[in-house]
């Protein structure tokens, strides 16, 4: 609708050029007249057409390139627009008076400067403008005509000049109406339905410009990503009409909390979104914890039937990064900070920490790493966010199982690595919801042996070879590419094959149905002894488990 606006304006620009080309044209017309009427003798008619002509081209262009110019500025130099009404009364009023003052024909030429300017400025405007020039009309009918008779120039102006109060007035009322609804339908267009407040397309929009802007002046820029909890079981409990009256409540409470100048958005169902502009991050969590306390103690009807025993959010917060960061970016770091807020248990305020932060001070190799990493990360960012969940939960388990730093740092790069290779996959085939043909499982089954020719060749990754190479063997042998079982699998590829498992039986995935945490562990404990090596299957469930 922002558009819709944006093409109604520029129409009207292009009305408002040629209203005040053709006032300049006809406005030429009397002055060349008056200038070249002595001229008799054919040469010198000539010379006179000629200049005319040169004459008349030079001002249209100069005149046409300052408009040009201006235009774009028109709304912020407010001088220059009066100063360009000014000089057209100018040019009108030399017009008339070269072509018989109070006798001229040439009169109406205000009624441009009237059009243009109401349909510009507003009634107030033209009715001021029309105003001025009936002054100067009917004062020159007054005061020009000595006749001593009947003034019928006075008489017939009187009702020239009320035409242009007339049309001022109507022309004027007629573009108000036509703003305001113009306002109103872009207002519809922002704002979603349900909550009042702004929509999904509106924060798109938003966050674009803000991004823009941060870079621009060099201004902190935060993003929140809210979404309520368990909020399917209180749709399923109370109904859809209870649960639209909950998202209602919650957008008018995050309204509260929220200061004027930030902007609050529906992203989705049961997800909001707030651009905190000229926010740091450390304010930005400041504010997510105050909203998250305000839901949690917040009285939301039948709330106590909910697994916490209230309507909570979970919230994910990220830092716009300037240069080379962008608005998709930033949504997907919010997103994962979001995930990893569910993930601790709910009702929760989490930052994006980018896995790399976690490692950076192990060693050098993470340049040659990362520029692998983002390789992946450009091209699909499921497949990068599932890498950095998968890199997650092989900390966890490190931690958990606390390995040596070397062990770690080993199991946390293959996790990495792990899926480099996807690279060579058809983007078709990565998120095919459909089952995979032969052919296709041929080529997704590549990846494993492509992620390893990847990193063979990169210096001081070569411990990880093996690792990524093999994290799609199954401990009784029937995984691929080796076909290689039980203690013959590098143990700690064994560990990411679980990591990948979960992270695929528990994520949003083209092709399959999201499990829940309890199912994810009971399908890994099924798989114990075929698929999963039975100890480090149960380490990790221990070590997950933990953090839930
Ligand atoms: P989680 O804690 O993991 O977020 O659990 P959840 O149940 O909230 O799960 P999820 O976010 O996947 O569920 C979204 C649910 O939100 C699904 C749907 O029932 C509900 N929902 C989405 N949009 C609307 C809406 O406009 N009105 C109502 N009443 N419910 C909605
Ligand atoms: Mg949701
Ligand atoms: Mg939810």
């Amino acid at each position: 609708m922002k558009d819709i606006g944006k093409t109604k304006q520029s129409q009207y620009n292009v009305m408002f050029f040629t209203l005040k080309l053709l006032a300049l044209f006809f406005c030429a017309a009397p002055l060349f007249q008056y200038f070249f009427k002595d001229t008799v003798s054919r040469s010198a008619l000539e010379h006179a057409n000629f200049m005319v002509l040169l004459i008349s081209i030079s001002i249209f262009t100069i005149i046409t390139f300052i408009w040009l110019i201006m235009d774009r500025n028109r709304k912020k130099i407010k001088f220059a627009v009066f100063a360009e009404i000014a000089l057209f009364f100018a040019v009108c009023i030399a017009s008339i008076m070269f072509s018989g003052a109070h006798e001229s024909y040439y009169k109406f030429l205000f009624i441009f400067i009237v059009i243009s300017y109401t349909v510009e400025l507003g009634m107030k405007i033209g009715v001021i403008v029309a105003s001025l020039a009936s002054v100067f009309i009917l004062g020159l009918d007054l005061f020009m005509d000595n006749s001593g008779g009947v003034n019928t120039q006075f008489q017939t102006d009187i009702a020239l000049c009320s035409m242009f109060v007339v049309i001022a007035w109507i022309l004027g009322s007629y573009v108000k109406i036509a703003n305001e609804h113009i306002a109103q339908l872009t207002g519809y267009a922002n704002l979603d339905g349900l909550t009042n407040i702004y929509n999904h397309r509106y924060f798109q929009d938003s966050l674009r410009n803000k991004c823009d802007e941060s870079l621009k002046n060099n201004k902190p820029l935060s993003l929140l990503m809210l979404d309520i909890d368990y909020f399917k079981t209180y749709n399923d409990i109370y109904g859809h009409q209870k649960g639209d009256l909950v998202l209602k409540q919650l957008a008018e409470l995050l309204g509260k909390n929220t200061r004027s100048e930030d902007i609050l958005c529906r992203y989705g169902g049961e997800e909001f979104a707030l651009i905190l502009d000229n926010t740091e991050k450390n304010k930005a969590i400041e504010i997510g914890e105050t909203i998250r306390k305000s839901v949690e103690e917040y009285a939301f009807e039948g709330q106590e039937l909910l697994p916490a025993g209230s309507v909570t959010v979970s919230v994910g917060v990220a830092g716009f990064n300037g240069e080379g960061d962008n608005p998709v970016e930033l949504v997907n770091r919010a997103d994962s900070a979001l995930y990893r807020a569910k993930f601790f248990r709910r009702n929760r305020v989490e930052q994006y920490v980018s896995v790399f932060d976690n490692v950076s001070h192990l060693d050098s190799r993470l340049t040659s790493l990362k520029s692998l990493i983002n390789v992946i990360h450009s091209r699909d960012s499921y497949t990068y966010n599932h890498v950095e969940r998968v890199v997650w939960y092989c900390q966890l388990y490190a931690d958990y199982m606390k390995l040596s730093e070397e062990e770690k740092t080993k199991l946390v790069y293959s996790a990495y690595l792990h899926d480099l290779g996807k690279i060579n996959v058809a983007k078709n085939i990565l998120i095919s919801t459909s089952k995979l043909t032969d052919e296709e499982w041929i080529e997704m089954k590549r990846h494993p042996v492509d992620s390893a020719e990847m990193i063979r060749r990169v210096e001081g990754l070569e411990d990880m070879v093996d690792i990524v190479l093999h994290h799609h063997e199954k401990y009784d042998g029937r995984g691929y590419p080796d076909g290689i079982s039980g203690e013959q699998i590098n143990p700690l590829a064994r560990v990411l094959t679980v990591a990948d498992s979960f992270d695929a039986m528990t994520s949003n995935r083209p092709y399959q149905t999201t499990k829940t945490y309890t199912d994810a562990f009971a399908e890994i404990r099924r798989c114990k002894g075929t698929q999963f090596d039975p100890i480090i299957a149960e380490n990790f469930i221990a070590a997950i488990g933990e953090s839930l």
